[in-house]
């Protein structure tokens, strides 16, 4: 078969995108599906990620949906992966993207709220990295692109939850890097800011954001909300070919938010 994902072989690359139903994930699985990856969007929401799949199939490119999955659920996402080497062969990209937020008081965060957190956030991407590494390793060919938040440059008050478990996702992204750049896998993260998605929004809605998306922007260096677009972009490149030499590095897309 010959590859039309920009990779330079003739091997098929199949890329799995998590949190693939919404917002940034949803604009990365279609940018990986236009590159010519076989791309399997999941996502917790199942209509989402079968709504994505289709979307790309429709454009004449090759998805399925692995809709319903929780990636803080480790047979969930073992059963997952299995499933997508049968349709698609190896895992040979992997974005973890499925995130959940929080917004609380830190001495009002319960054990509940930071477990979930966590294991969302962290766990879910440590789940996805060893199922889908060993792919990888045969291969002797991999891409792991981690969607972590500049609020792990900044810190961020009443979100101590989110930005440790964020912050963690990087300091898993150097390691992964270091370890497995012998095997040709590149790690890498990307650290968003500020993208107008239905988590800004609802940010936005609930009052956390002090003003309006369409305020911040106007102090935002490049006058403009991020979009969903702008991460897959970068994403794009990171999982390229002539990515190879770029590992274990954090690359904010943030409009000059954090510099
Ligand atoms: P979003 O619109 O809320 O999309 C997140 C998607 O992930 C949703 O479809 C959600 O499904 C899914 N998801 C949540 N928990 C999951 C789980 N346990 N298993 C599988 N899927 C799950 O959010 P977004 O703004 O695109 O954010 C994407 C990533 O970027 C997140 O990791 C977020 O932390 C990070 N980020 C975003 C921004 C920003 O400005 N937007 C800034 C920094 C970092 P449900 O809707 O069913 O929950």
């Amino acid at each position: 078969m010959t590859d039309t994902a920009n990779t330079g072989t003739t091997q098929r690359r199949t890329a799995l995108v998590t949190g693939g139903g919404s917002g940034i994930g949803r604009a990365i699985a279609l940018r990986m599906a236009a590159d010519g990856f076989a791309t399997a969007v999941l996502d917790l929401n199942k209509e989402a990620a079968e709504a994505v799949a289709q979307e790309a199939r429709k454009k004449g490119h090759e998805a399925m949906a692995l809709g319903g999955v929780d990636v803080s659920d480790r047979a969930q996402v073992d059963a997952a992966v299995q499933e997508v080497r049968i349709a698609y062969g190896p895992v040979l990209v992997l974005v973890n993207n499925a995130g959940k937020t929080g917004f609380k008081e830190f001495l009002n965060i319960t054990d509940d709220a930071w477990d979930t957190i966590l294991a969302v956030n962290l766990s879910g991407p440590f789940y996805l990295c060893q199922a889908t590494i060993p792919h990888m390793i045969e291969a002797g060919w991999g891409r792991i692109v981690n969607i972590s938040s500049s609020s792990a440059h900044s810190g961020q008050q009443y979100m101590t939850h989110y930005v440790a478990s964020k912050s963690g996702l990087i300091g898993l992204t150097k390691s992964l890097a270091l370890e497995f750049g012998p095997k040709g896998i590149t790690v890498n993260t990307i650290p968003p800011g500020f993208v107008d998605t239905p988590m800004l929004r609802g940010s936005e809605q609930r009052g956390l954001l002090g003003h309006s998306v369409e305020d911040i922007a106007k102090v935002t260096p490049v006058r403009r909300a991020g979009r969903p677009e702008d991460i897959a972009a970068a994403c794009s490149f990171l999982v390229s070919e002539e990515a190879g030499y770029v590992t274990g590095q954090v690359i904010g897309v943030n409009g000059g938010r954090n510099t």
